[in-house]
Protein backbone atom coordinates (compact mmCIF):
# COMPACT_ATOMS: atom_id res chain seq x y z
CA UNK A 1 0.00 0.00 0.00
CA UNK A 2 3.17 1.91 0.78
CA UNK A 3 3.98 2.53 -2.50
CA UNK A 4 0.31 3.81 -3.87
CA UNK A 5 -0.26 7.40 -2.49
CA UNK A 6 -4.13 7.07 -4.18
CA UNK A 7 -4.22 4.44 -1.92
CA UNK A 8 -4.15 6.30 1.43
CA UNK A 9 -7.19 7.95 0.49
CA UNK A 10 -9.08 4.20 0.19
CA UNK A 11 -7.64 2.95 3.51
CA UNK A 12 -10.35 1.18 5.55
CA UNK A 13 -10.64 0.28 8.63
CA UNK A 14 -10.86 -3.26 8.23
CA UNK A 15 -7.88 -5.63 7.98
CA UNK A 16 -5.47 -6.15 4.84
CA UNK A 17 -6.98 -8.87 2.59
CA UNK A 18 -3.98 -11.13 2.12
CA UNK A 19 -4.37 -11.32 -1.39
CA UNK A 20 -0.75 -12.67 -1.74
CA UNK A 21 -1.43 -16.36 0.19
CA UNK A 22 -4.99 -16.18 -1.46
CA UNK A 23 -3.13 -16.16 -4.53
CA UNK A 24 -0.91 -19.08 -3.67
CA UNK A 25 -4.45 -21.30 -3.80
CA UNK A 26 -4.39 -21.01 -7.83
CA UNK A 27 -1.55 -22.70 -9.47
CA UNK A 28 -2.72 -21.05 -12.47
CA UNK A 29 -1.78 -17.78 -11.23
CA UNK A 30 1.95 -18.71 -11.44
CA UNK A 31 2.36 -19.43 -14.90
CA UNK A 32 4.27 -16.77 -16.99
CA UNK A 33 3.09 -15.34 -20.68
CA UNK A 34 5.47 -13.76 -22.87
CA UNK A 35 8.18 -13.82 -20.46
CA UNK A 36 5.93 -12.05 -18.15
CA UNK A 37 3.51 -13.21 -14.80
CA UNK A 38 0.09 -13.98 -16.04
CA UNK A 39 -2.59 -11.24 -14.80
CA UNK A 40 -5.35 -12.65 -15.19
CA UNK A 41 -7.81 -9.65 -15.73
CA UNK A 42 -10.72 -11.77 -17.70
CA UNK A 43 -12.48 -12.94 -14.71
CA UNK A 44 -16.09 -11.57 -16.13
CA UNK A 45 -15.21 -14.18 -18.74
CA UNK A 46 -14.41 -17.09 -16.46
CA UNK A 47 -12.60 -17.40 -13.30
CA UNK A 48 -9.52 -19.69 -12.43
CA UNK A 49 -9.90 -22.70 -10.37
CA UNK A 50 -8.11 -22.85 -6.88
CA UNK A 51 -6.42 -26.06 -5.49
CA UNK A 52 -9.19 -26.89 -3.52
CA UNK A 53 -11.42 -27.20 -6.17
CA UNK A 54 -9.09 -29.05 -8.28
CA UNK A 55 -8.25 -31.62 -5.47
CA UNK A 56 -12.21 -32.19 -4.80
CA UNK A 57 -12.55 -33.31 -8.45
CA UNK A 58 -9.86 -35.56 -8.81
CA UNK A 59 -10.99 -37.06 -5.44
CA UNK A 60 -14.54 -37.82 -6.64
CA UNK A 61 -12.77 -39.75 -9.78
CA UNK A 62 -10.95 -41.40 -7.76
CA UNK A 63 -13.33 -42.35 -4.99
CA UNK A 64 -17.02 -41.83 -5.49
CA UNK A 65 -17.09 -42.32 -9.03
CA UNK A 66 -20.80 -43.75 -9.98
CA UNK A 67 -23.70 -42.30 -11.54
CA UNK A 68 -26.34 -41.70 -8.87
CA UNK A 69 -29.78 -42.44 -7.61
CA UNK A 70 -30.56 -45.71 -9.56
CA UNK A 71 -27.77 -48.25 -8.53
CA UNK A 72 -27.85 -49.48 -4.87
CA UNK A 73 -23.83 -50.05 -4.33
CA UNK A 74 -21.58 -48.41 -2.33
CA UNK A 75 -20.20 -45.61 -4.88
CA UNK A 76 -23.83 -44.86 -5.90
CA UNK A 77 -24.28 -43.92 -2.37
CA UNK A 78 -21.03 -42.12 -2.45
CA UNK A 79 -21.69 -39.86 -5.41
CA UNK A 80 -25.53 -39.26 -4.62
CA UNK A 81 -24.38 -37.84 -1.14
CA UNK A 82 -21.63 -35.75 -3.19
CA UNK A 83 -24.40 -34.43 -6.02
CA UNK A 84 -26.72 -33.54 -3.37
CA UNK A 85 -24.23 -32.50 -1.00
CA UNK A 86 -23.09 -29.64 -3.79
CA UNK A 87 -26.73 -28.85 -3.73
CA UNK A 88 -27.04 -28.26 -0.39
CA UNK A 89 -24.20 -25.98 -0.26
CA UNK A 90 -25.71 -23.96 -3.13
CA UNK A 91 -28.99 -23.72 -1.30
CA UNK A 92 -27.15 -22.35 1.66
CA UNK A 93 -24.88 -19.68 -0.25
CA UNK A 94 -28.04 -18.18 -1.75
CA UNK A 95 -29.97 -18.23 1.01
CA UNK A 96 -32.56 -20.66 -0.47
CA UNK A 97 -35.43 -21.67 1.98
CA UNK A 98 -34.87 -25.28 0.61
CA UNK A 99 -32.05 -27.23 -1.85
CA UNK A 100 -35.05 -28.71 -3.54
CA UNK A 101 -35.23 -24.87 -5.27
CA UNK A 102 -31.83 -25.95 -6.67
CA UNK A 103 -31.53 -27.22 -10.24
CA UNK A 104 -28.23 -28.49 -11.54
CA UNK A 105 -27.78 -26.86 -15.06
CA UNK A 106 -24.81 -26.58 -17.49
CA UNK A 107 -24.79 -22.66 -16.90
CA UNK A 108 -26.47 -19.16 -16.73
CA UNK A 109 -27.74 -19.75 -20.42
CA UNK A 110 -29.26 -22.77 -19.86
CA UNK A 111 -30.49 -22.03 -16.64
CA UNK A 112 -32.69 -18.98 -18.42
CA UNK A 113 -33.61 -21.04 -21.59
CA UNK A 114 -34.98 -23.60 -19.07
CA UNK A 115 -37.44 -21.08 -17.72
CA UNK A 116 -37.91 -19.74 -21.21
CA UNK A 117 -38.83 -23.18 -22.38
CA UNK A 118 -40.64 -24.26 -19.85
CA UNK A 119 -42.62 -21.76 -17.65
CA UNK A 120 -42.71 -19.57 -20.59
CA UNK A 121 -44.15 -21.80 -23.13
CA UNK A 122 -46.73 -22.52 -20.45
CA UNK A 123 -47.72 -19.04 -18.97
CA UNK A 124 -46.46 -16.40 -21.50
CA UNK A 125 -49.04 -16.21 -24.61
CA UNK A 126 -49.61 -13.12 -26.65
CA UNK A 127 -49.79 -9.61 -26.18
CA UNK A 128 -48.15 -10.67 -22.63
CA UNK A 129 -45.17 -8.11 -22.30
CA UNK A 130 -41.88 -9.34 -20.56
CA UNK A 131 -39.31 -6.73 -19.89
CA UNK A 132 -35.69 -6.97 -20.03
CA UNK A 133 -32.98 -4.56 -19.43
CA UNK A 134 -30.76 -2.91 -21.91
CA UNK A 135 -27.77 -3.86 -19.86
CA UNK A 136 -28.10 -7.85 -20.87
CA UNK A 137 -25.74 -10.43 -22.04
CA UNK A 138 -27.50 -11.97 -24.70
CA UNK A 139 -28.21 -15.37 -22.98
CA UNK A 140 -30.67 -13.09 -21.19
CA UNK A 141 -32.02 -11.61 -24.55
CA UNK A 142 -32.16 -14.23 -27.56
CA UNK A 143 -34.45 -16.91 -25.45
CA UNK A 144 -37.09 -14.11 -24.79
CA UNK A 145 -37.02 -13.30 -28.02
CA UNK A 146 -37.23 -16.95 -29.26
CA UNK A 147 -40.49 -17.06 -26.71
CA UNK A 148 -42.02 -13.97 -27.81
CA UNK A 149 -41.34 -14.80 -31.56
CA UNK A 150 -43.03 -18.44 -31.08
CA UNK A 151 -46.74 -16.95 -28.54
CA UNK A 152 -46.65 -13.27 -29.71
CA UNK A 153 -45.53 -12.06 -26.96
CA UNK A 154 -44.06 -8.75 -26.44
CA UNK A 155 -40.16 -7.68 -25.71
CA UNK A 156 -39.69 -4.37 -23.78
CA UNK A 157 -36.41 -3.05 -22.53
CA UNK A 158 -35.63 -0.65 -19.47
CA UNK A 159 -33.43 2.27 -20.57
CA UNK A 160 -30.02 2.90 -18.92
CA UNK A 161 -28.48 6.72 -18.12
CA UNK A 162 -24.93 7.76 -19.64
CA UNK A 163 -23.53 5.97 -17.03
CA UNK A 164 -24.93 2.93 -17.83
CA UNK A 165 -27.43 2.76 -14.82
CA UNK A 166 -31.05 1.78 -15.71
CA UNK A 167 -33.84 4.12 -15.12
CA UNK A 168 -36.88 3.13 -13.15
CA UNK A 169 -38.85 5.69 -13.48
CA UNK A 170 -38.52 4.77 -17.81
CA UNK A 171 -38.77 1.00 -16.19
CA UNK A 172 -41.97 2.13 -13.84
CA UNK A 173 -43.53 3.62 -17.24
CA UNK A 174 -43.04 -0.01 -18.69
CA UNK A 175 -44.70 -1.92 -16.15
CA UNK A 176 -48.74 -2.86 -16.65
CA UNK A 177 -51.02 -5.43 -15.97
CA UNK A 178 -49.78 -6.39 -19.40
CA UNK A 179 -46.23 -7.70 -17.71
CA UNK A 180 -45.97 -11.33 -17.03
CA UNK A 181 -41.89 -11.22 -16.99
CA UNK A 182 -39.15 -9.01 -15.91
CA UNK A 183 -35.82 -10.59 -16.56
CA UNK A 184 -32.80 -8.64 -15.68
CA UNK A 185 -29.04 -8.41 -14.53
CA UNK A 186 -27.77 -8.00 -10.88
CA UNK A 187 -24.52 -6.97 -12.43
CA UNK A 188 -23.80 -6.35 -16.10
CA UNK A 189 -20.92 -8.12 -17.84
CA UNK A 190 -19.97 -5.45 -19.92
CA UNK A 191 -20.23 -2.54 -17.54
CA UNK A 192 -20.41 -3.84 -14.20
CA UNK A 193 -23.20 -1.54 -13.03
CA UNK A 194 -25.03 -3.18 -10.13
CA UNK A 195 -28.53 -2.70 -10.51
CA UNK A 196 -30.91 -1.89 -8.02
CA UNK A 197 -32.36 -5.57 -8.25
CA UNK A 198 -34.99 -5.24 -4.74
CA UNK A 199 -36.19 -2.13 -6.53
CA UNK A 200 -36.51 -3.43 -9.88
CA UNK A 201 -38.45 -6.96 -7.94
CA UNK A 202 -40.34 -5.08 -6.02
CA UNK A 203 -42.27 -3.25 -8.89
CA UNK A 204 -42.22 -6.06 -10.84
CA UNK A 205 -44.52 -8.01 -8.26
CA UNK A 206 -46.90 -4.90 -7.73
CA UNK A 207 -48.02 -5.69 -11.25
CA UNK A 208 -48.40 -9.19 -11.14
CA UNK A 209 -44.61 -10.47 -12.60
CA UNK A 210 -42.57 -13.05 -12.24
CA UNK A 211 -38.65 -11.73 -11.82
CA UNK A 212 -35.73 -13.92 -13.51
CA UNK A 213 -32.64 -12.26 -11.63
CA UNK A 214 -29.31 -13.21 -13.69
CA UNK A 215 -26.83 -13.84 -11.22
CA UNK A 216 -23.70 -14.78 -13.36
CA UNK A 217 -21.84 -11.52 -12.86
CA UNK A 218 -22.92 -11.04 -9.08
CA UNK A 219 -22.59 -14.06 -7.06
CA UNK A 220 -18.50 -14.02 -7.31
CA UNK A 221 -18.56 -10.58 -5.87
CA UNK A 222 -21.74 -9.46 -3.47
CA UNK A 223 -23.80 -11.07 -1.21
CA UNK A 224 -26.40 -12.79 -2.73
CA UNK A 225 -29.71 -13.65 -0.71
CA UNK A 226 -32.77 -15.04 -3.31
CA UNK A 227 -35.17 -14.98 -0.12
CA UNK A 228 -34.47 -11.06 0.83
CA UNK A 229 -34.30 -9.90 -3.05
CA UNK A 230 -37.78 -11.74 -3.48
CA UNK A 231 -36.95 -13.15 -6.71
CA UNK A 232 -38.73 -16.26 -8.71
CA UNK A 233 -35.75 -17.29 -10.37
CA UNK A 234 -31.87 -17.15 -9.84
CA UNK A 235 -29.35 -18.15 -12.16
CA UNK A 236 -25.38 -18.26 -11.91
CA UNK A 237 -22.91 -20.25 -13.85
CA UNK A 238 -20.19 -22.36 -11.65
CA UNK A 239 -16.80 -20.99 -13.92
CA UNK A 240 -17.77 -17.68 -12.85
CA UNK A 241 -17.21 -18.45 -9.43
CA UNK A 242 -14.03 -20.19 -9.19
CA UNK A 243 -15.64 -23.66 -10.28
CA UNK A 244 -15.97 -25.71 -13.17
CA UNK A 245 -17.32 -25.44 -16.82
CA UNK A 246 -20.21 -26.74 -17.95
CA UNK A 247 -22.15 -26.70 -14.51
CA UNK A 248 -24.51 -24.15 -13.16
CA UNK A 249 -27.23 -23.72 -11.20
CA UNK A 250 -31.09 -22.28 -11.53
CA UNK A 251 -32.38 -21.12 -7.91
CA UNK A 252 -36.72 -21.33 -8.36
CA UNK A 253 -39.01 -20.53 -5.58
CA UNK A 254 -40.75 -23.83 -4.12
CA UNK A 255 -44.22 -22.66 -5.57
CA UNK A 256 -43.36 -21.47 -9.03
CA UNK A 257 -41.11 -24.75 -10.01
CA UNK A 258 -44.19 -27.31 -8.44
CA UNK A 259 -46.34 -24.80 -10.81
CA UNK A 260 -43.87 -25.69 -13.79
CA UNK A 261 -44.23 -28.35 -16.38
CA UNK A 262 -40.35 -30.18 -16.76
CA UNK A 263 -38.92 -28.99 -20.29
CA UNK A 264 -36.82 -32.74 -21.13
CA UNK A 265 -37.96 -35.60 -21.03
CA UNK A 266 -35.83 -38.76 -20.33
CA UNK A 267 -34.22 -41.21 -16.79
CA UNK A 268 -33.94 -39.32 -13.62
CA UNK A 269 -36.78 -37.17 -13.47
CA UNK A 270 -39.63 -39.37 -13.53
CA UNK A 271 -41.43 -41.32 -10.72
CA UNK A 272 -43.20 -43.74 -13.40
CA UNK A 273 -43.52 -44.54 -16.77
CA UNK A 274 -45.99 -46.67 -19.12
CA UNK A 275 -46.73 -46.31 -22.62
CA UNK A 276 -49.80 -44.42 -21.65
CA UNK A 277 -48.35 -41.86 -19.38
CA UNK A 278 -45.52 -40.82 -17.43
CA UNK A 279 -45.76 -39.78 -13.61
CA UNK A 280 -42.58 -37.09 -13.31
CA UNK A 281 -40.78 -36.54 -9.56
CA UNK A 282 -40.84 -33.65 -8.06
CA UNK A 283 -38.35 -30.97 -8.30
CA UNK A 284 -35.52 -30.18 -8.80
CA UNK A 285 -35.40 -33.76 -10.00
CA UNK A 286 -38.07 -33.11 -13.16
CA UNK A 287 -36.11 -30.73 -14.27
CA UNK A 288 -33.02 -33.08 -14.44
CA UNK A 289 -33.33 -35.57 -16.86
CA UNK A 290 -30.61 -37.75 -18.49
CA UNK A 291 -27.24 -38.15 -16.40
CA UNK A 292 -25.91 -34.55 -15.00
CA UNK A 293 -22.30 -33.17 -15.03
CA UNK A 294 -22.10 -35.48 -11.05
CA UNK A 295 -18.81 -34.81 -10.79
CA UNK A 296 -18.40 -30.79 -11.98
CA UNK A 297 -21.39 -30.02 -9.49
CA UNK A 298 -19.44 -31.75 -6.61
CA UNK A 299 -16.43 -29.07 -7.91
CA UNK A 300 -19.03 -26.45 -8.04
CA UNK A 301 -19.35 -26.80 -4.16
CA UNK A 302 -15.89 -26.71 -3.34
CA UNK A 303 -15.48 -23.70 -5.12
CA UNK A 304 -18.73 -22.24 -2.63
CA UNK A 305 -16.67 -23.64 0.25
CA UNK A 306 -13.87 -21.94 -0.43
CA UNK A 307 -15.48 -18.74 -1.22
CA UNK A 308 -17.53 -18.88 2.10
CA UNK A 309 -14.00 -19.48 4.02
CA UNK A 310 -12.47 -15.96 2.45
CA UNK A 311 -15.73 -14.51 3.44
CA UNK A 312 -17.94 -12.80 0.52
CA UNK A 313 -17.78 -10.14 2.61
CA UNK A 314 -14.58 -9.92 2.78
CA UNK A 315 -13.73 -10.14 -1.13
CA UNK A 316 -16.52 -7.38 -1.78
CA UNK A 317 -14.58 -4.84 0.22
CA UNK A 318 -10.62 -5.93 -1.13
CA UNK A 319 -12.72 -5.71 -4.94
CA UNK A 320 -14.13 -2.33 -4.17
CA UNK A 321 -11.36 -0.92 -3.17
CA UNK A 322 -9.27 -2.29 -6.22
CA UNK A 323 -11.74 -1.02 -8.35
CA UNK A 324 -11.48 2.70 -7.50
CA UNK A 325 -8.21 2.21 -7.44
CA UNK A 326 -7.77 1.07 -11.24
CA UNK A 327 -10.98 3.31 -12.40
CA UNK A 328 -9.03 6.17 -11.22
CA UNK A 329 -5.50 4.46 -12.58
CA UNK A 330 -7.26 4.16 -16.13
CA UNK A 331 -9.47 7.62 -15.91
CA UNK A 332 -5.89 9.39 -15.35
CA UNK A 333 -4.87 8.19 -18.48
CA UNK A 334 -5.52 10.84 -21.68
CA UNK A 335 -7.64 9.46 -24.49
CA UNK A 336 -9.14 6.84 -22.41
CA UNK A 337 -13.17 6.56 -22.24
CA UNK A 338 -14.27 4.51 -19.43
CA UNK A 339 -17.46 3.00 -20.19
CA UNK A 340 -20.13 2.30 -17.52
CA UNK A 341 -19.51 4.78 -14.49
CA UNK A 342 -22.49 4.01 -12.42
CA UNK A 343 -21.99 5.18 -8.67
CA UNK A 344 -23.01 1.15 -7.80
CA UNK A 345 -20.43 -1.14 -9.50
CA UNK A 346 -17.83 -3.98 -9.24
CA UNK A 347 -15.05 -5.62 -11.16
CA UNK A 348 -15.98 -4.15 -14.63
CA UNK A 349 -13.68 -1.67 -16.27
CA UNK A 350 -14.40 -1.54 -19.60
CA UNK A 351 -12.78 1.21 -22.10
CA UNK A 352 -12.02 2.35 -25.21
CA UNK A 353 -8.40 4.16 -25.98
CA UNK A 354 -8.86 6.98 -29.05
CA UNK A 355 -6.57 5.80 -31.60
CA UNK A 356 -6.35 2.31 -30.99
CA UNK A 357 -8.91 -0.25 -31.93
CA UNK A 358 -9.43 -2.60 -28.68
CA UNK A 359 -8.16 -5.61 -30.50
CA UNK A 360 -4.88 -3.66 -30.80
CA UNK A 361 -4.81 -2.74 -26.93
CA UNK A 362 -5.91 -6.42 -26.09
CA UNK A 363 -2.61 -7.19 -27.99
CA UNK A 364 -0.50 -4.65 -26.56
CA UNK A 365 -1.72 -6.19 -23.36
CA UNK A 366 -1.33 -9.89 -24.24
CA UNK A 367 1.38 -9.25 -25.06
CA UNK A 368 2.95 -7.82 -21.50
CA UNK A 369 0.96 -10.90 -19.98
CA UNK A 370 -2.19 -9.46 -19.40
CA UNK A 371 -5.28 -11.10 -20.01
CA UNK A 372 -8.46 -8.96 -20.72
CA UNK A 373 -11.64 -9.24 -23.10
CA UNK A 374 -11.37 -7.21 -26.32
CA UNK A 375 -15.07 -7.19 -28.09
CA UNK A 376 -18.81 -7.05 -27.80
CA UNK A 377 -18.75 -9.30 -24.77
CA UNK A 378 -21.99 -10.81 -25.77
CA UNK A 379 -23.76 -7.80 -24.96
CA UNK A 380 -24.16 -5.87 -28.22
CA UNK A 381 -27.34 -3.85 -27.55
CA UNK A 382 -25.56 -2.10 -24.13
CA UNK A 383 -22.21 -1.20 -26.55
CA UNK A 384 -24.33 0.42 -28.76
CA UNK A 385 -26.10 2.50 -26.62
CA UNK A 386 -22.92 3.91 -26.29
CA UNK A 387 -22.17 4.49 -29.79
CA UNK A 388 -19.55 1.38 -29.76
CA UNK A 389 -19.29 -2.73 -31.45
CA UNK A 390 -16.13 -3.17 -28.81
CA UNK A 391 -14.41 -2.57 -25.93
CA UNK A 392 -11.15 -3.44 -23.69
CA UNK A 393 -12.48 -5.37 -20.07
CA UNK A 394 -10.21 -5.77 -17.72
CA UNK A 395 -12.11 -7.55 -15.05
CA UNK A 396 -11.36 -8.03 -11.20
CA UNK A 397 -11.74 -10.83 -9.11
CA UNK A 398 -10.17 -11.13 -5.22
CA UNK A 399 -6.84 -12.39 -6.43
CA UNK A 400 -5.59 -9.79 -8.44
CA UNK A 401 -3.34 -7.02 -6.94
CA UNK A 402 -2.35 -3.24 -7.25
CA UNK A 403 0.61 -4.12 -8.74
CA UNK A 404 -1.39 -6.20 -11.70
CA UNK A 405 -3.54 -2.50 -12.26
CA UNK A 406 -0.22 -0.80 -12.34
CA UNK A 407 1.04 -2.65 -15.21
CA UNK A 408 -2.37 -2.92 -17.14
CA UNK A 409 -2.01 1.28 -16.71
CA UNK A 410 1.45 1.44 -17.67
CA UNK A 411 1.13 -0.45 -20.97
CA UNK A 412 -2.17 1.58 -22.29
CA UNK A 413 -0.20 4.55 -21.15
CA UNK A 414 3.22 3.31 -23.57
CA UNK A 415 0.39 3.01 -26.41
CA UNK A 416 -1.42 6.28 -25.93
CA UNK A 417 2.13 7.60 -26.08
CA UNK A 418 3.22 6.06 -28.88
CA UNK A 419 0.53 7.88 -30.91
CA UNK A 420 1.77 10.98 -30.11
N1 LIG B 1 -25.43 -13.61 -18.06
C1 LIG B 1 -24.38 -12.79 -17.89
C2 LIG B 1 -24.59 -11.47 -17.22
C3 LIG B 1 -23.11 -13.18 -18.30
O1 LIG B 1 -22.07 -12.37 -18.12
C4 LIG B 1 -22.95 -14.44 -18.92
C5 LIG B 1 -21.62 -14.86 -19.42
O2 LIG B 1 -20.76 -14.06 -19.68
C6 LIG B 1 -24.07 -15.25 -19.07
C7 LIG B 1 -25.29 -14.80 -18.64
C8 LIG B 1 -23.96 -16.60 -19.71
O3 LIG B 1 -23.15 -17.43 -18.93
P1 LIG B 1 -22.70 -18.85 -19.50
O4 LIG B 1 -22.04 -18.59 -20.83
O5 LIG B 1 -21.75 -19.35 -18.46
O6 LIG B 1 -23.92 -19.69 -19.62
Amino acid sequence: VGKHPQLAALASTHPPFDVHAVRRDFPILKERVNGYPLAWLDNAATTQKPQAVIDRIAEFYKRENSNIHRAAHELAARATDAYEGARDIVGRFLNASSSSEVVFVRGATEAINLVAKSWGKQYIGEGDEIVISWLEHHANIVPWQQLCSETGAVLRVMPVDECGQVILSEYQKLLSHRTKLVSFTQVSNALGTITPAQEIIEMAHRVGAKVLLDGAQSVSHIKVDVQALGCDWFVFSGHKIFGPTGIGALYGKADVLAATQPWQGGGNMIEDVTFEKTIYQPAPAKFEAGTGNIADAVGLGAALEYLNRLGIENVARYEHELLEYGMHALRSIPGVRLIGTAAEKTSVMSFVLAGFSTVEVGNALNDAGIAVRAGHHCAQPILRRFGLEATVRPSLAFYNTYEEIDRLASVVKRLQCSAK
